[in-house]
């Protein structure tokens, strides 16, 4: 068994980072596995060297220990280029020149019991998106951000077929076992979603598939938030042909009044209970573990 962390360092971790963390280590310490550690710092804008030996330094306090040299997304930008130019020579891919504004303009006015709202955001409307599918020989912009055109793999992939992954964890209706859907629904629920953004050439959702299948992960410890990305991801597997782990989505941890946890909740950071004296156990019993 092969589980992995994959935190972004653009903020201080969290309760809800350690829970995580110490579920996906005790998964793989439990049958005699390796527990990987990934920094996912793509997003260049937001992560910062201070916040990356911050992640070291809570997670040793934690106790947990991983092998060396850690993954850096930042140090893979050729592998999703690779992954990029692949879907977009096999014309599954779209420039996109819409600004934030446009598509909010462009969503104004839904349709009843048409979505919106999918795991990025807004639904992309499809401004830009070719009738015919990309069909450009030379090598993929860099200069707009390229979506995945879903009805195009859904004309290329034949009769809608049914994508699935294994789920060991709880999803958000507690789902288990064999979670199953089909392109269609992805269509409806999540649209043309951005596999590159501009200048940056890769996406969360593209760097964690790409890097996951790199680094061997069989088991996916991470946060039930996440679980509705899992079906991006495992078409992106299926694209890509690269294998699908199992996937373990754990509940969130809240404060008190109920919200999730998040970055910006520095009180709830691992360093203030640490500053405040508080162990490494003291910490597994407030997250349950
Ligand atoms: N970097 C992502 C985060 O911090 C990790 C998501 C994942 O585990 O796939 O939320």
């Amino acid at each position: 068994m092969i589980t992995r962390f994959a935190p972004s360092p653009t903020g201080p971790l969290h309760l809800g980072h350690a829970y995580s963390a110490m579920l996906a280590y005790d998964m793989a310490m439990s049958r005699n596995g390796v527990f990987l550690l990934r920094i996912e710092d793509i997003d260049q804008s937001r992560a910062r060297p201070k916040w990356e030996a911050q992640i070291y330094d809570d997670l040793h306090w934690l106790g947990l220990r991983w092998p060396s040299p850690v993954m850096r997304q930042s140090d893979r930008l050729h592998s999703y280029r690779s992954a990029i130019e692949r879907l977009w020579h096999d014309g599954l891919l779209y420039a996109c020149h819409c600004t934030r504004a446009d598509i909010a303009a462009a969503t104004a006015a839904p349709q009843e019991g048409v979505p919106t709202l999918g795991p990025d955001g807004a639904i992309y409307p499809g401004t830009c998106r070719p009738l015919d599918g990309n069909r450009s020989p030379g090598p993929a912009p860099t200069d707009a951000a390229l979506r995945l055109n879903i009805g195009m793999v859904a004309c290329r992939l034949g009769t809608t077929p049914v994508l699935s992954f294994t789920e060991t964890g709880a999803g958000p209706n507690g789902a288990k076992a064999a979670v199953d859907f089909t392109l269609a629904d992805l269509a409806r629920t999540t649209g043309d979603i951005v596999l590159a953004r501009r200048h940056m050439g890769t996406s969360y959702h593209l760097s964690v598939v790409v890097d996951d299948a790199a680094q061997g992960v069989t088991h996916v410890v991470r946060g039930q938030d996440l679980f509705d990305a899992t079906k991006i991801h495992v078409l992106l597997q299926h694209l890509l042909s690269l294998p699908s782990p199992i996937y373990h989505h754990h509940r969130l941890i809240r404060d008190d009044n109920g919200k999730r946890l998040a970055k910006r909740d520095d009180a709830r950071a691992l360093s203030a209970f640490r500053a405040e004296g508080a162990t490494p156990a003291d910490i597994r019993r407030l997250v349950g573990l």
